[in-house]
């Protein structure tokens, strides 16, 4: 009886002494929020083991369409850091988020980044974007799909660094050694992003999206994009007849194989466009990861799905 009585002091006392050793380790103090499932991503790789990220908006789901819940909305008031990408993005989010009791707490990423391009309605690109940098971000007038540049998101990585270690400083020296790696990868990915599109002609560097989403990945990698389905940057509308027959030209003046939608997207109209016109609709992920046993479960993975199904198709491989 004594023998058992000291075992279990003992053992007390071990779990005492392991519970005081690793509680400074596991800080669970910081409570870290992010839009969609791809910023998520980005934010876990400058985190690691230190922090879990919480994804707001369900994968699958456009950010553009997502209508936040009271529960959604009760949720945010615990976060110590919410990291959205702004820009107009995530649009009644984004409205939620305005309030003054979040003015602290919201670190819109997409907001802050070396490339940014103006909302173009004829497909061309203004010079001096870091002029154009200097105002009226708020409004609207920049396309928010800043992710399809890695250079933008290796800013992200910085910027989440920066935040993180500001609320987390015991792991400031972490978050920074993850982000420089993260940064390598990114480097990494846009190096292979270049090796793979040089595969296709130039001539045949043509991209027809759903919604005008890469305007980023065909400032940086060559492409133009020269027509969508919907009209915008936001999925949030619907095409007129006459938009419609300018499409078809459009289709019909490049010869394009293959237009590029994403699955979030309503395929109604998608589907009478390939059925009027021929073309091929190839899916591609934009504003979410695919499911985790999918294709594009990380940020890096879409990017790599991405290229490889949009070279794939222009270049007239099956
Ligand atoms: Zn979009």
């Amino acid at each position: 009886m004594r023998f058992r009585i000291v075992w279990l002091v003992s053992v007390l006392w071990l779990a005492l002494a392991a519970c005081t050793s690793t509680a400074p380790e596991s800080s669970e103090t910081v409570r870290v929020m992010a839009s969609t499932s791809i910023i998520g991503d980005v934010v876990q790789q400058v985190a690691g083991e230190h922090v879990a990220v919480e994804v707001l908006i369900p994968r699958g789901q456009d950010p553009h369409g997502f209508e936040p819940t009271p529960q959604l909305m009760a949720q945010l008031q615990t976060a110590d850091v919410i990291f959205i990408n702004g820009l107009g993005l995530e649009a009644a989010l984004e409205k939620m988020l305005d309030a003054p009791e979040f003015a602290d707490r919201v670190v819109a990423l997409g907001e802050d980044v070396p490339v940014l391009l103006p909302v173009e309605a004829d497909g061309h690109e203004e010079e001096d974007h870091d002029e154009a940098h200097a105002d009226e971000h708020a409004h609207g007038p920049y396309d928010p799909h800043v992710w399809f540049d890695p250079r933008n998101v290796a800013a992200w990585a910085d910027h989440i660094a920066d935040t993180l270690a500001t609320l987390d400083p015991a792991h400031a020296d972490a978050y920074r050694a993850n982000a420089a790696e993260y940064r390598r990868q990114l480097d990494a990915l846009d190096a292979w992003i270049r090796e793979q599109v040089a595969l296709v002609p130039p001539e045949r560097r043509i991209l027809i999206t759903d919604h005008a989403v890469l305007g980023y990945y065909a400032n940086a990698y060559g492409f133009q994009q020269v027509a969508t389905v919907i009209p915008g940057v936001s999925t949030l509308a619907e095409p007129s007849a006459q938009a419609l027959s300018q499409l078809y030209e459009t289709i019909r003046a490049y010869n394009v194989p293959a237009i590029f939608v994403s699955e979030m997207i309503n395929r109604r109209v998608v589907e009478r466009v390939v059925q009027d016109t021929g073309v091929q609709m190839v899916l591609i992920y934009t504003g979410s990861l695919s499911a985790p046993d999918g294709p594009a479960p990380t940020y890096e993975e879409l990017m790599r799905y991405d290229t490889t199904v949009i070279v794939d198709a222009l270049r007239g491989v099956e």
